[in-house]
This record gives structure tokens, C-alpha cells and sequence, in this order.
């Protein structure tokens, strides 16, 4: 009845009916960074105090829904909600006719079989009449039928991890990111079977003026999510290294490079991938280059 409620009031939401409706978690782990990215896409949104699952973009054409996540592909499917953010464990557990539109890097994780650590684990035949405990029944029993295992399934919402500690099941299937859990739970982590992060969602029948705020706030989180993952650098280098070092830092376009007072030396800027950071900044070191500044980028537009 409260679902009922919700939708019809969601549904009926005034005013706006025009503006891009973005379902996200209301509490738990993709709610601060999906917060985040909104905000930092320069969208500010006051929550409306009669309406507190709802708040609404002051200006940018946007509504923002706050729900329980499992909840999100069935309002993005059902347009109660015209886009939404949500983890792709969630997508592909619900099967719901949505189109995944960006992926955000943020949220990673992993659907994972697990088993207890005294076990002796030969290959998946091992699952072959075990009970397996999930909250992700969809995504197991595909990944059992395809390779002919015949396991039962025991569909529970949450702490999923205890269940064979209390004898009720044999093994889990669940999130794991850095397996601390599963230790905690003497658990080892035997077959890796999806890989999960946060995404966007969008229901595939927008009309033309939704598509066209979709595409507009698409190309300012692409900005944020690329600022996130760049830095910038300048570092003083030595003449003869130049060239090498312009290898290893092309930069968006091709690196800035100007002389400095002391001869034989020029100052370089550019852009590096965080992920490659560390393994650059190294071979920078090797090539001379000294005085290496890392500094982050607010937005990034190529
Ligand atoms: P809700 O009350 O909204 O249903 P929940 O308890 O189902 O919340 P959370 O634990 O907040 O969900 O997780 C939300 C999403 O975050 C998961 O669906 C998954 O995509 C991702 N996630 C969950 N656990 C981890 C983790 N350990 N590391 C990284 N991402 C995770
Ligand atoms: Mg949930």
C-alpha cells in the first residue's frame, strides 16, 4: 500500500512534470557519491519539505527521487523515475527493461560464490545439490543453468554472510569487495561470477526534451567523473629528457612546455591519469624531471 502511495504521489508530482526525473539511494553506499556527483555537476536542489523522498533541481531541470536501490530498475522501468543510479548488481538482478547510459567507476564490487575456508573446493561441480544462500537469486540460478549445476537456492535479503555459520546453507553468493567479510565469516571466495559498479540507468522510451537534459547532465558527469580521475602536473625538466617525458605525459591534446630562467631546463604541463600516477611519477624521477607538482581539476571538458 505504501508503494502504491509513493508511486501515485511520484507520479503526480507537481511541479515539473517536465523535468528529468533521477531516482538514487536514499541511505546506504551509493547515496553520498551519487549526492556527490550531482552537486559537483552544478545542480543544486533544495528537498522539498512536504515532500521528503523528493527534491527538486533550482537550476537545472531536474527532479531527484530518493529510494531503496533494489527499488530503482522497477521505477526507471515503470517511468516513475526517468533515469536513475544504481548499482549494475541491482540491473541484472531485476532484468527490468532499462538501458545502462554511463558507468560511474564508483561502488565496485563483485558477485561471488563462497564456501567455508575447512572446505576442499575442486571446481564448480562442487556446488552440485549444496544450498546456496543469496539475495541475488536471478543472477545465480543463470550462472548455475548454464553450467548444468544443480543446487538449491535460498533467496535472504540481507547478511547473507552468517548463513552457513548457522547452518543454513552451504554457501553464499554474494558482494564482495575486499573480502574482509568473508574472512570474518571464514568464508574463502571460490568463483568470481559478475563484476558490479555504479551506473546510470535510463528507460528507454524518453521523450525528445527528457533525452536532451539526459544528454546535457550525461556530458557534465562525464566532466566530473573525468576531473575525479585526472590530475594535473607540472614538473621542471631537463632539455634533454624532453621528449621522453612528453611521451609519458601527452597530456589531453599535447603537454605545455616553456622555458624556465635556468638554462638547459623548461617547465611541463599536463594532465596524468590517477591510475598510471604512481607508475609515471617513477619513471619522471628516473628522466630528472624535479619539482613535481600534482594538483586536482575541478571539471574537465575535451
Ligand atoms: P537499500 O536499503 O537501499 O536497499 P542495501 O543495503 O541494499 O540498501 P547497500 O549496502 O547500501 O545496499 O549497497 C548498495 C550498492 O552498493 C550495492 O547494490 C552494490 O552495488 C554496492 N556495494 C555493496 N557493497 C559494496 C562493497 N562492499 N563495496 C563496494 N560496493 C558495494
Ligand atoms: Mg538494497
Amino acid at each position: 500500500m505504501k508503494m502504491i502511495n509513493l508511486v501515485y504521489n511520484m507520479k503526480n508530482s507537481r511541479p515539473g512534470t517536465k523535468n528529468l526525473k533521477i531516482a538514487i539511494q536514499k541511505e546506504g553506499r551509493l547515496s553520498d557519491q551519487s549526492l556527490r556527483l550531482i552537486r559537483e555537476s552544478g545542480i543544486n536542489h533544495a528537498q522539498d519539505t512536504r515532500r521528503k523522498l523528493i527534491s527538486t533541481g533550482e537550476n537545472f531541470p531536474v527532479e531527484i527521487l530518493y529510494l531503496r536501490d533494489d527499488d530503482i530498475p522497477q521505477y526507471v522501468a515503470d517511468k516513475v523515475a526517468d533515469i536513475g543510479i544504481v548499482g549494475e548488481n541491482e540491473v541484472l538482478e531485476k532484468g527490468r527493461k532499462v538501458e545502462i547510459v554511463n558507468r560511474l567507476g564508483f561502488a565496485r564490487c563483485r558477485l561471488s560464490l563462497a564456501i567455508p575456508q575447512s572446505e576442499r573446493y575442486d571446481g564448480t561441480g562442487y556446488f552440485n545439490g549444496k544450498r546456496i544462500a543469496t539475495s541475488y537469486p536471478r543472477i545465480l540460478q543463470q550462472y548455475l543453468e548454464a553450467r548444468d549445476i544443480k543446487a538449491e537456492i535460498h533467496e535472504i535479503s540481507g547478511s547473507v554472510e552468517i548463513a552457513p555459520g548457522i547452518g543454513l546453507a552451504d554457501a553464499i553468493f554474494d558482494i564482495v569487495s575486499t573480502g574482509s567479510t568473508l574472512i570474518h565469516n571464514r568464508l574463502k571466495e571460490v568463483e568470481g561470477v559478475a563484476h558490479s559498479e555504479a551506473v546510470v540507468i535510463a528507460s528507454p522510451v524518453l521523450d525528445t526534451a527528457k533525452k536532451k537534459i539526459l544528454e546535457d547532465l550525461l556530458f557534465r558527469f562525464q566532466a566530473v567523473q573525468r576531473s575525479m580521475n585526472n590530475k594535473y602536473i607540472l614538473l621542471n625538466a631537463p632539455n634533454e629528457n624532453l621528449d621522453e617525458i612528453v611521451r609519458l605525459l601527452p597530456g589531453i591534446k599535447s603537454p605545455t612546455v616553456m622555458p624556465i630562467y635556468e638554462k638547459g631546463w623548461s617547465s611541463l604541463h599536463s594532465v596524468v591519469n590517477e591510475n598510471q600516477f604512481w607508475d609515471i611519477i617513477e619513471k619522471l624521477k628516473e628522466l630528472g624531471a624535479q619539482g613535481i607538482l600534482v594538483i586536482p581539476i575541478e571539471k574537465m571538458i575535451i
